[in-house]
This record gives C-alpha cells, structure tokens and sequence, in this order.
C-alpha cells in the first residue's frame, strides 16, 4: 500500500544511530524490531503527556504516534491514526492503561490531513463528540461530497498525462486506487487552526507553527513551556518525509517545505516528537540533514535534465535513483516518486535553472 508520508527515495540521511540511541525514549521505542506488530504500551514523555503508537496499514512506516495530552477536561489527542481495526483497538488498549478511554478525548488536532493522520478522528469523534482541529488550508483537501472524486480522478489522469506517464499508469487511475479510497475515508473538521495561534480552546500550552510542504496546511506545535515540539511529518529522525507536486494542489511544494525547515531552526527544544518513528533531541542538527539532503537532490535533478535535456519528467524521475530502481517500485509509489520529482523540478524551475516545454507532456531543458 502506498507509502503516504515518507519519501520512495527510502531512509536516507539517518542521524548517528549510537548518539540516537543515547536518547531514554529512542532506546524504549522498538526500532529494530523486524515484526509488523506494534506494541500499544503507552510511552510516558512527560507529566500528562504520552505516546501511542497505532499500527499501519503500510509497506513501510509501521505506525503512527498518537500523542496524548492531559487537559482538565479530559485528553487531546495530536494525530490519530489510519481508520482501521487495529489502530482503534490499540487507541483503546493504549488509552486505558493511562486511565481514559475514547469517550475523554476533547478534541483530535491533527498535524495534516492525510489518512494516517486524520482517518480514526471520524470514530473518535462518534463516540465520544470530540472536535476535529486542522489546517484552514488541509481542510480544503477533505472532500465534502462522493461526487468530488470524478474531479479528483480526471484531474490526477492528467496532470500524469502532463508528466508523460504511460498510457497504462494512467489508466491505473481509478476509483480503486488507495489514493482515491483513502481521500473518501476522511473526515470534516469542526474547527479550523490559523498560522500562529495559540489553541486556547483545546490546549493553551501549544501554538501552531504553519509548515507548508509536505501538505499545504501542514503544522507543527510548539509547547514553549515544556520545551517539546511535536513534528507531525514535517521533520521524522530517518526517514526524509514525501514531499511531491500534487494534482489540484498549491505549485511549488519544495519552496514551501524548505522554507518551512528552516523556520525551525533555533527554536529552543528538549524534545521533537514526529508522529512515525521515534522521539528525537537534536531538532537543528536533523533540520540542517535534511536540508543538506534536498540541496544534493536538486543537484542529482539538475544534473538529469543537464545530460539529457528534452525528458519528460517521468522520466527524469526513472533516471533518478530510489530505494530501488524506478520501474520495480508499485505504481503507487511510482506516482509519489514523480510527484517528488516535479517537486524538485519546479523549484529549478522557479529559480530560473530549468524550463519546461508547455503542452502535453512537459519537457524540460537547462536554461
Ligand atoms: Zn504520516
Ligand atoms: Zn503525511
């Protein structure tokens, strides 16, 4: 299934895995383990503050981490997890050993609306009335209605078409597609979050840091008191998270997730909770990685149009390298590898590096 959130370029960019390990809650988190089950044993970070982890429907990132935050009514719940079996039963086990249940969750604020992050918000807020908090710019990525999805699919057709996909990629385009399932499984927010604000409502110790990139209304949240920030998808300790040109989406996602990055970059933490993986301390050190691991691809993308101008950028992204060659990777991960690929593009492209041809498919030359 497809690998929503991290990059099909694979686990580039690891920090120092025996300094990582210095860490008490990296050493608690089961890293190596080869086994697809996930154990729901809360992790306590902090006073009225704990970790979850619920399983994945995925190929690659096993789990998504449910931060649970104590507030005097009840618990706010930062990300929610894939709306599936397993991951509802793990929220429960995970919750009732700290002493709640669903019925306690206040609200759900979600760091960005893709399924792993906001797909259980809808049962969670069934049962027990909770709100569903989320970017004012991801709201717009929540259908409102099943007839939403003959635009979604026409548009994905050809925006493929666009980057010279095959004609058989593009037939792949339909109704079945785990794009198309998961875009219809997610639920409506109640109360939109703005750049910047403090979340006096649902839990005044975060503020929302706007990080647009690996979604246009991704975010992250600040708790300055306590001196943690939790990450969501915009900075993981391994993996470098996806970030693509999507159809029907905001142009220039790679812009938008640099400048992101180094937005970050001083903030004073003790602790980065991202929501896969691991917990982590060192936010600028992971910051500048992944910083340093865009520059080299822009390079390697550059390089690709240099040597061989005229490609479409279905090809350049088969030209480029992945955690396995282009052609073996799923037809799903081939479409998050074109769309990282045009993300790279287009940021050349901005930067008056490279230019594409207008037309059917794009091609692209040096400048
Ligand atoms: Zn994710
Ligand atoms: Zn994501």
């Amino acid at each position: 299934m497809r690998v929503i959130c991290s990059s099909p370029i694979g686990h580039v960019n690891a920090p120092n895995r025996s300094a990582e390990a210095l860490s008490r809650l990296a050493e608690e988190w089961p890293i190596t383990s080869k086994s697809r089950d996930v154990d729901s044993t809360p992790a306590q970070i902090d006073s009225g503050l704990w970790a979850l982890k619920l399983p994945l429907p995925l190929e690659g990132l096993r789990y998504v981490v449910c931060y649970v935050r104590e507030v005097p009514q009840g618990i706010v719940l930062v990300d929610a997890g894939w709306n599936t079996p397993q991951s509802w039963a793990s929220l429960e086990n995970g919750l009732a050993q700290i002493g709640y249940g669903v019925r306690d969750v206040q609200a759900v604020v979600v760091t960005h609306a893709h399924p792993d992050h906001l797909g259980l918000a809808g049962p969670i807020r069934q049962e027990s009335g909770a709100r569903i908090c989320l970017h004012e710019r991801d709201a717009l990525l929540v259908p409102t209605s099943t007839t939403q999805l003959a635009d979604f699919l026409s548009s994905y057709r050809r925006f493929l078409t666009e980057c010279g996909a095959p004609p058989d990629e593009v037939l792949a385009v339909t109704e079945d597609m785990v794009e198309a399932v998961t875009y219809l499984d997610m639920p409506s927010p109640d109360r939109l979050m703005t750049d910047g604000e403090v979340l006096v409502d649902i839990d005044p110790s975060l503020r929302v840091i706007g990080t647009p990139g690996h979604s246009p209304g991704h975010i992250c949240l600040f708790d300055e008191k306590r001196r943690h920030i939790l990450t969501g998808d915009h900075v993981l300790p391994r993996v470098t998270p996806n970030v693509s040109r999507r159809p029907g989406q905001p142009p220039y996602p790679l812009a938008a997730y640099l400048a992101s990055l180094r937005l970050l970059l001083g903030l004073e933490v003790d602790w980065v909770l991202p929501a896969h993986e691991w917990p982590l301390r060192d936010l600028d050190g992971r910051v500048n990685a992944l910083l340093e691991h865009h520059d080299a691809r822009l390079i390697e993308t550059a390089t690709t149009v240099a040597a061989d101008p005229g490609l479409t950028t279905w090809r350049v992204a088969q030209q480029l390298p992945w955690s396995r060659p282009f052609d073996s990777l799923t037809s799903d991960m081939r479409r998050a590898a074109v769309g990282e690929a045009l993300a790279h593009l287009e940021w050349l492209e901005m930067k008056k590096v490279v230019r594409r041809t207008t037309g059917a498919p794009w091609t692209w030359q040096m400048v």
